[in-house]
Order: C-alpha cells, then structure tokens, then sequence
C-alpha cells in the first residue's frame, strides 16, 4: 500500500517518500536494482520509450529504480517538483549549471564569492574555458547582487551555509533581486540540509545537493541531486530561454515546455541532455547508500549542530583561538540572519582562527586525536581540515581573502561523537599551540 507521505512530518517523510512502489518480492528497504539495463515489454514500448513518449527506465545512464526512489525522496524532502540525481555533488552543480547556460551567446553568472572551492574550480576555469563569465559577489548584500546583473545573467549561484566560514546568504533579499532581473536562483544546499533550512521556501528556484556529506551521513558513498522548485517561468521571456522555448528535433520537433507540459522542462533537460550525453551518472549502490543514511536525517543534524555549538562555544574562550566563525555565537556577522532564517541552527561545519603563527597550523592538527584529517564533511566522525592548503588551495590569494580565508583559518566538521570527547581532544592540541608560541616568545 503506498502512503500519501507528503502530507507528514519530515521524519516521516526522511524514511518513506518515494519508496510507496510495490518492489516484486516486497522487500521493506528499498532494493538495489543492479542492472544497467531493463528489458522492453515489447517492440512498440521500446519505440515509444527512445521517443520518450513513454516513460519507463532504459538504461542505467538516465534512469534506474532505486536511484528514482532517492530522487523523489530528495525532491520531497526540499518541497520540489522533482529531482535529478548525478554521481556527485560536483556534477550536481555542474549539469545545473550547463542547463540554465544552454544555447546562444548569454554566458554570464552572478556567484558568491563564498563558495565550495570544487565549484570555484568549475566556475573559473572548466567553465571560463567554454567562454562563460562570473561575477562574485557578497551573499550578504543583495544590493551587490543588483550591482554584478547584467542582461545576459543566466543564473545567480550561492550556498545556503557557505564553507568554510559558515557564511549565512540573504536569499530573501538576493531572491527579491533575481526576480527583478527574471534571473533564476540556484542553492547549494549541501551543508545546511532540509533538514536545518529549505531554499525553495526563501525564494530559490533550483536545488543542488552534494549527498556525500549530511544526506548520506556516513561518508562512504558520493550522490548529487539537482531539485527543481517549478517556480521559475521560462515563457516569460522566451527568447532568452531558447533551450526550454524553441522546437527541437532532439526532442521530436516540439519545445521542452509543449513536450514537459506539467512536467518539469528543467529536469528533463538535465536529465535526458546533459546527464545522458556527459554521463554524469549515479549508481544504484551509491543510489542505495545514501537513502540508508536519509532515514535518520533530521536525527544526525540535531545532533551534529547542537555539539557544534559546544564546540564553538569552548573554542571561542580558549587563547590559543582568535577567532571562531560560528553564527550561533553573538556578534558573529551571520547571527541576525541565523535568528531569522535558521531555527533549528546552522550545521556542524565552521571555522577558526588560530592565535600563532601560520607555522603552528601543521602541529596543531597532527596533535589532534579524534578529529580526523580529511577533506570532507558531514561524516559521523569529526573532520579537520586546513582550507588554504587543502580544499581552497587552487583559489588565489586575493579569492581566498575575499573568502574570508587566512594561514591560521582550521575548518572543523563535527561528527557525532560525544562533545565532551571533541572538545578534550581540541583542548589539548591548543595547550601544545600555546606552549609552541610561548617558546617562540623566549
Ligand atoms: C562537497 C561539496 C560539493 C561537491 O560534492 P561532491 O559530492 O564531493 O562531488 C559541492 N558543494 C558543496 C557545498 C560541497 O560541500
């Protein structure tokens, strides 16, 4: 029997959206479909499905039925109309991108200059490769969103945490200058999760997820997921959206918006063009790992972010520290927005600023125990990072202190570990910080 689950609570929803099919065999947990192909019910369905006037799943590449159930579960999870998932959180970004791109000479986007360094990558160079520009600019200020517009802006592009200073957007107000300038707005919402804050009810028209990190929770398995809010209105202006607007041999000599209609034309250029033809794929095992880790979404968050907090806290009055970029502490820069925005709070990934020499970075993170020297997030366990040596070293140093990003800047992860063990292990690798810069004193 399937559930009409939409209507419950996101802890309902975590476990049971999407997986209402009757699975053959009915198995309670959702099957992996290990095959990279299905058989057709006959001639005249297989004509029908390569003329994608029938749906049903082909081949692996574009569609399979596990990967379908963590579509619909994402989707729902962040109130979409639908998802696309990719192999990665990188080429989540990556095929949102391109789609919005699309054909024709506009090749301009509004970032934030506060972003994943994989995506600065795609951004400044894959991208700039292809001719297309970016102006990065302060997702706090939605006047400097206003300021970077042009008439050729594709998209504006943010996260809803911003890594690795938890940098909180105002996409209320960016939202507000996007539909001014008829600009769709794409979010990353990898570090804050549905569960902590959904985008599409601030005024964001497409989602992107890398599920690696809080959706799949373990660390053992890369996902993407690109989610369409529906909101964005593409006849509007149908020449600047030639990709949704015009007829298309592709797509059997009709527009995506006549082909689609009811259904999303965004997604199902994601899907059937650019996922089909880069191969941008997710496996149903991977698929199959990170539903597994969605049933106890909201659970880890709470968790995560509430010893975060402890954290932060205990950094925040140690003297090896100068600093900890946290909005849940007053006087922070993203507090006002965190009161307002984030309820349930803002994750478990955050930064500080070390009180010694750029030297006594290394030491200090070979001194730590528990916490784990990795270059990801969202984990069980508790990870440390250093961003300018690791995760934003391809950035130049003018992009990394607009970033916000120094020599001494340590981005933490917290797992869920007891927080009296993280903080104990923290506390006795800054004891030997303030031994080292008091011996350097001498
Ligand atoms: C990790 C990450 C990505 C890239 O995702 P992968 O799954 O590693 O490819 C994109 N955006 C953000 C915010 C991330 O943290």
């Amino acid at each position: 029997m399937s559930l009409p689950v939409t209507d419950h609570d996101l802890s309902t929803r975590q476990i049971h959206a999407g997986a209402d099919h009757d699975p053959g065999q009915r198995t309670l947990t959702v099957p992996i479909y290990q095959s990279a192909a299905f058989e057709f019910p006959d001639y005249e369905a297989a004509r029908q499905m390569f003329a994608q006037t029938r749906a049903g799943f082909t081949y692996t590449r574009t569609g399979n039925p596990t990967v379908a159930v963590l579509e619909q579960r994402i989707s729902d999870l962040e109130g979409g109309v639908g998802a696309v998932a990719t192999g990665s959180g990188q080429s989540a970004v990556a095929v949102a991108l391109l789609a919005l791109l699309g054909q024709g000479e506009d090749k301009h986007l509004v970032a934030s200059e506060k972003l994943y360094g994989g995506t600065v990558d795609l951004l400044t160079d894959s991208l700039a490769d292809h001719g297309v520009e970016v102006d990065f600019v302060d997702p706090t200020v939605p006047g400097a969103w206003a300021a970077a517009v042009r008439p050729d802006t594709r998209a504006f592009l943010l996260e809803s945490i911003g890594n690795p200073l938890a940098t909180l957007p105002d996409l209320p107000g960016i939202a507000d200058v996007a539909r001014a300038a008829r600009v769709p707005v794409v979010v990353d919402n990898t570090l804050a999760s549905p569960a902590l804050y959904r985008p599409l009810e601030k005024g964001a028209d497409i989602v992107v997820h890398s599920a690696t990190k809080f959706l799949g929770g373990h660390g053992n398995a890369l996902a993407g997921a690109v989610v369409d809010g529906g909101t964005f209105d593409w006849s509007a202006q149908p020449a600047r959206w030639p990709q949704f607007t015009r007829a298309r041999a592709r797509w059997g000599g009709q527009s995506l918006l006549d082909k689609c209609a009811g259904a999303s034309p965004y997604l199902h250029l994601v899907r059937a063009k650019y996922v089909h033809d880069l191969g941008t794929t997710l496996s149903p095992f991977n698929a199959s790992q990170i539903l597994q880790g969605t049933e106890t979404l909201d659970l880890r968050v709470a968790r995560h972010t509430a010893s975060a907090l402890t954290v932060a806290e205990f950094l925040a009055g140690h003297p090896a520290v100068a600093r900890v970029h946290h909005p849940g502490l007053p006087g922070d820069p993203g507090a006002g927005i965190a009161a307002r925005d984030f309820p349930r709070g803002t994750g478990s990934v955050f930064s500080f600023d070390l009180a010694a020499p750029d030297a006594a970075v290394g030491p200090f993170i070979d001194g730590l125990r528990l916490f784990k020297l990795v270059a990801n997030i969202g984990d069980t366990r508790s990870l440390v990072a250093h961003p300018a040596a690791m995760t934003h070293c391809r950035l130049t140093p003018e992009q990394r202190r607009a970033g916000g990003i120094a020599e001494t800047t340590v981005r933490l992860s917290i797992g869920l570990e007891a927080p009296q063990d993280l903080v104990a292990d923290l506390g006795q690798a800054l004891d030997t910080v303030l031994e080292t810069v008091s011996t350097l004193r001498k």
